[in-house]
């Protein structure tokens, strides 16, 4: 990765934001031979929360030469088990989804964002074609011709395309003059990571209860990461338990499935939310992340999607390029929010609709879903369809 050498250079793709989806699509976009620039702060990984990297996220990252680096700190997800702890008059029957039903080794692996983010940018500081920029976009413009940045420093930038990587509060979405649907949850998410005396097996167990799934997952060694989807007060009220009561709440949780918990320093409140922009792209600026779509944290979907935004824009891009077409035309950016449209909106629809009648009291709710469980718990085809498009969806839309 190269400093900037001019203000006046005017870039192929400018990123805005270094959180996972930003740096994945600025290796992508670099990597694919784009001229590319991060407008993005160095700064530590803020968080404890891990990812559930399922699908083809393990082969993009591998394609970015980034897995190669990281995987060593990754647990791998070989069964997904499903328990209903409500209770409720009408319960779901217990799922097991185990990889090997798909002739797959494992569904996906488990890695802390921090060390997923440290082998990220080590990655792009190897790229040549990858310009740094240590700071934040103040201001993002676009006309007919170009994009111009000017970050918090006064530095100036142009480039023919933007990415905006900037999270929820999006700059570039309000500079494309997007706008964005949002509703609250009334839910929390409460992270933290555990050790504990018994063996996962590699096994990832999601809790079902009245305020939403509480799930164990896999980190390599006797560790686990929790994600505690709770109602805000109750959140709160544990994360400022002191860790043996903290760990004594969270073993309660899991029925002591995996022995005696010792809680990790760190823990975080989320709240949560759905967040669907109008469009994923206008006047040369695609969104890619969270500032393309907020789901809650429900079957691991959030960041898989994200890569796969810059999955899609990369490839889209070095495509355009390759017929000497410009990056930010609007051909490229329809083609882009076209790609991405069906699977964006039809998994942020399959998220609320678990976590809607997940929180019903209203009986044909739950008999609904139980009777999904029962038909994934028993038929094959539909098991193993649910297992893979769990993981990915089976189809793109280019
Ligand atoms: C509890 C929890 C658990 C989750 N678990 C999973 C999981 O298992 N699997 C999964 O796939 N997903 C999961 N997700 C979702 C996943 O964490 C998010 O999709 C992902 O972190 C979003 O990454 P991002 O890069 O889009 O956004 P962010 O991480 O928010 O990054 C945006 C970046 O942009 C920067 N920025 C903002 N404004 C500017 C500006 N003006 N200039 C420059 N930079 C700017 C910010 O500082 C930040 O660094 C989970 C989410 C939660 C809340």
């Amino acid at each position: 990765m190269t400093e900037p050498s001019s203000t006046s250079q005017i870039y192929q793709a400018a990123v805005v934001g270094g959180g996972p989806a930003g740096l994945a699509a600025a290796i992508a976009l670099a990597q694919a031979g784009v001229a590319t620039t991060l407008v993005a702060c160095r700064v530590p990984y803020a968080d404890n929360r891990t990812t559930a990297l399922l699908g083809g996220s393990v082969d993009f990252l591998q394609s970015l030469d980034v897995w190669q680096r990281c995987s060593p700190d990754a647990a791998a997800l070989s069964t997904m088990r499903l328990v209903d702890d409500t209770r409720r008059l009408i319960r779901s029957p217990e799922v097991k989804f185990s990889s090997d039903e798909i002739g797959m080794e494992a569904f996906g692996y488990n890695i802390e964002n921090r060390l997923l983010m440290m082998a990220m940018e080590a990655r792009a500081e190897e790229l040549q074609n990858l310009t740094r920029i240590d700071d934040e976009a103040q201001s993002v413009t676009a006309d007919d011709t170009s994009v111009t940045i000017v970050t918090r420093q006064g530095q100036t930038l142009a480039a023919a395309l933007v990415v905006g990587a900037d999270g929820r509060h999006s700059l570039c979405r309000e500079a494309a003059g997007i706008g964005v649907k949002r509703r609250d949850l009334g839910q929390s998410a409460l992270t933290l990571n555990v050790n504990h005396t018994r063996p996962h097996g590699n096994c990832s167990t999601e809790f079902h209860t009245e305020s939403g799934p509480c799930v164990f997952v896999p980190l390599p060694g006797n560790r686990s990461s929790i994600v505690w989807v709770l109602r805000p007060d109750e959140a709160n009220r544990l994360q400022k338990l002191d860790d043996n009561a903290l760990a004594l709440a969270a073993e309660q949780q899991s029925h002591s499935i995996l022995g005696k918990l010792t809680v990790a320093p760190g823990r975080h409140v989320f709240p949560l939310a759905i967040e669907n922009p109008g469009v994923l792209a206008a006047k040369r600026i695609a969104l890619v992340g969270e500032a393309a779509h907020v789901l809650p944290p429900i079957g691991a979907q959030g960041l898989n999607m994200g890569l796969r935004d810059a999955a899609d824009l990369a490839d889209i891009v070095r495509e355009a390029l390759l017929t000497g077409a410009d990056p930010g035309s609007d051909a490229v950016l329809q083609r882009y929010a076209r790609a991405r449209r069906a699977d964006v909106f039809s998994r942020t629809f399959a998220v609320d609709m678990a976590n809607r009648t997940l929180l019903s009291d209203f009986l044909p709710a739950q008999s609904l879903r139980a009777a999904g469980m029962h038909l994934l718990d028993r038929v094959g085809p539909i098991r193993r369809l649910a297992m893979r498009e769990g993981l990915s969806p089976s189809w793109r839309g280019r």
